[in-house]
């Protein structure tokens, strides 16, 4: 395997392993258990990272880079990567998108299990018992105190990037007091809105986020795993550092809108340590820049308006920049890995070209995708001497193609069968009556070969009323047959495709294009519905090769001269065939 180019977080992480820094973690029992601080088996020096999903919506393109970072650290140092649904906002869990999400873990090639077999897969939920305990501790050193300003006077107070905020009259109170009003909150005597519990930090700190962040709020709601016993909830910036360290994350890698959060992900796991609540070594944040894909929105709610407003067919549309919706697309796990690794890590805020995906797909298919002719806007063409050369009108000639250029070392090359006869589907692009300058294909007094066939030679077409061409007339050229000595005894300027009407298959063709006609149509205010590419799909009735009769949901082939089409994994049947075009055989986009 090629050595992997480095990057900054490599680097850190190397550093650690080096220096031992994770040695000596104590892991006993699961996380938030009361035996998980008790003596455990000391974890030698491993890497613990996560990926930590809100799941109110499907994984986007953006979230596989997230977990290729950290799934895929995890298993180049020998470490784990654990799966851990934040659930610490209780109204808008959905079992949908839990599987959906672990679904597309698995399918990008990763699990949550380490070296002993343990399955690393948490509810932050889990916890809520371990961050309240923590509060009230936050509480009794002074460390934190119940706001009861309306959340109007609180914005105000805080200032802005231009002036320091002001101290909250409830900021001194005694720790008595802000125990009995955190137990009031906690015990529902207070409606939503009307306390906070705030850290007391700063409230004149150049960071705002140090400007005594609010660590609990009120809401009298329902949550899917503890149900109502709850009507207080952690802020994420609070829960997350105590999520990270209860499960002994070593490193808690984010995008970089979360490096201003440091500092206090820092301070609650400094504070909580002194106090004992957590055992060293503390995990600690590292930050890369986020995923912007062009041609593409990854906002979630922008990414759900299109479902809801029925623009698109479902999460799984394959036009979406899901990861489910990539999938139905064609794309494989191993060309989006290609794609994260390709794109690498780093701090710097840019936007990486989609064709730059469709480059990684095509370089995972082009040596393992079976090829096949199909004819996607056909018009007939007769071979007006076929039974005079063959004795018969009927008579079929069995014609072979490789399905591979190039077969894998050693094995024989895999073989496509079909036959040709007196009729065949052929592109109606590659007939004119009157051929435009440089034309190499048919038209009256033209030769092309019928790939992997017959040399043929144009002699005319029929045309119906409005004078649309109804019927492409030649006549076979005998002995020219490809893989024959006589197939270089006539040399012509093209050949092209086509399929045999004995023996075609009809198909439904989906040809995607670009979901967008903006390179980015969520920048900048600019209104993304508006920019919608009209044509991002075009269905038509195609004939295929019969070598496609057993094509199976999911399989992948190269469509001769159309590029890279996947039957597709919801609606292909053997009766009714549906093949999705995963993206053209080069960048042709705007050309
Ligand atoms: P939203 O806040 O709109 O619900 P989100 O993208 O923040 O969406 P999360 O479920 O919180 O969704 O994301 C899980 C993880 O994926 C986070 O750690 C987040 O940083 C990471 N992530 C999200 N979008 C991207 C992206 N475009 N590039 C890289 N990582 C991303
Ligand atoms: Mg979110
Ligand atoms: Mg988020």
């Amino acid at each position: 395997e090629p050595v992997k180019p480095s990057n900054f977080l490599r680097q850190i992480i190397e550093s650690d392993l080096d220096r031992g820094t994770h040695a000596g973690l104590h892991w006993g029992g699961a996380p938030g258990d009361a035996a998980h601080h008790a003596q455990g088996s000391v974890d030698p020096a491993r890497i613990r990272t996560r990926f930590p999903p809100e799941p109110n919506g499907y994984l986007h393109v953006g979230h596989a880079k997230s977990i290729c970072v950290n799934f895929g650290l995890a298993r180049d140092y020998g470490g784990t990567c654990h799966l851990r649904f934040d659930d610490t906002n209780p109204e808008k869990e959905d079992q949908e998108f839990v599987d959906g999400i672990i679904d597309a873990v698995h399918w990008l090639g990763f699990d949550w299990k380490d070296a002993d077999g343990r399955e690393n897969l948490y509810w932050a939920s889990n916890y809520f018992d371990f961050m309240y305990r923590a509060a009230e501790y936050l509480i009794e050193q002074g460390l934190a105190y119940v706001d009861e300003q309306t959340p109007e006077e609180m914005r105000a107070s805080r200032g802005d990037f231009t002036r320091p905020g002001t101290n909250s009259p409830y900021r001194d109170r005694a720790v008595a007091e802000n125990l009995a009003r955190f137990r009031a909150m906690r015990d529902g005597e207070l409606p939503d809105g009307a306390a906070v519990l705030r850290a007391k930090i700063d409230m004149a700190s150049p960071n705002i986020n140090l400007r005594d962040p609010a660590i609990y709020r009120i809401k009298h709601a329902e949550h899917h795993n503890t149900g109502s016993q709850w009507c207080i909830y952690p802020m994420y910036a609070y829960a997350h550092p105590i999520e990270d360290a209860l499960e002994h994350i070593t490193h808690s890698i984010c995008t970089l809108e979360f490096e201003d959060q440091r500092p206090f992900y820092d301070w609650v796991l400094d504070r909580l340590r002194e106090g004992g609540l957590i055992a060293p070594p503390q995990p600690r944040q590292y930050e890369f820049a986020r995923l912007n894909l062009t041609y593409v929105v990854t906002s979630k709610r922008k990414l759900k308006h299109l479902v809801d407003s029925g623009t698109l067919t479902g999460w799984d549309d394959p036009r979406m920049p899901t990861i489910v919706g990539l999938r139905r697309r064609g794309f494989t796990p191993e060309a989006i890995r290609d794609f994260c690794e390709r794109i690498g890590i780093t701090k710097d805020y840019a936007w990486i070209d989609y064709a730059l995906l469709e480059a990684c797909l095509r370089d995972d298919l082009e040596g393992r995708a079976h090829r096949a002719m199909v004819v996607l806007d056909p018009v007939k063409l007769e071979l007006t001497n076929w039974a005079e050369v063959f004795g018969s009108a009927e008579h079929l000639e069995d014609c072979t193609l490789p399905a591979l250029p190039h077969a894998a070392d050693g094995a024989a090359a895999p073989e496509r069968r079909f036959t040709l006869g007196r009729e065949v589907w052929i592109e109606r692009e590659d007939f004119a009556e009157v051929p435009p300058k440089g034309y190499k294909r048919l038209f009256p007094g033209n030769r092309v070969r019928l790939k992997g066939g017959y040399v043929i030679e144009c002699t005319g077409c029929e045309k119906d009323a409005e004078g649309h061409v109804t019927r492409v007339l030649a006549s076979v050229v005998p002995d020219t047959k490809s893989g024959t000595p006589g197939a270089d005894s006539v040399k012509v300027k093209a050949a092209i495709t086509w399929v045999g009407a004995a023996d075609a298959l009809q198909a439904e063709v989906r040809l995607y294009d670009r979901l967008f006609t903006d390179p980015q149509p969520d920048a900048g205010g600019k209104d993304y519905l508006a920019l919608l590419n009209p044509d991002s799909l075009k269905v038509v009735n195609a004939y295929v090769e019969p070598s496609l009769a057993g094509a199976q949901p999911d399989d992948k082939f190269q469509f001769e001269r159309f590029g890279y089409f996947v039957a597709d994994r919801v609606e292909h049947t053997a009766q009714r065939p549906v093949f999705n075009r995963i993206t053209g055989l080069k960048d042709s986009w705007g050309k």
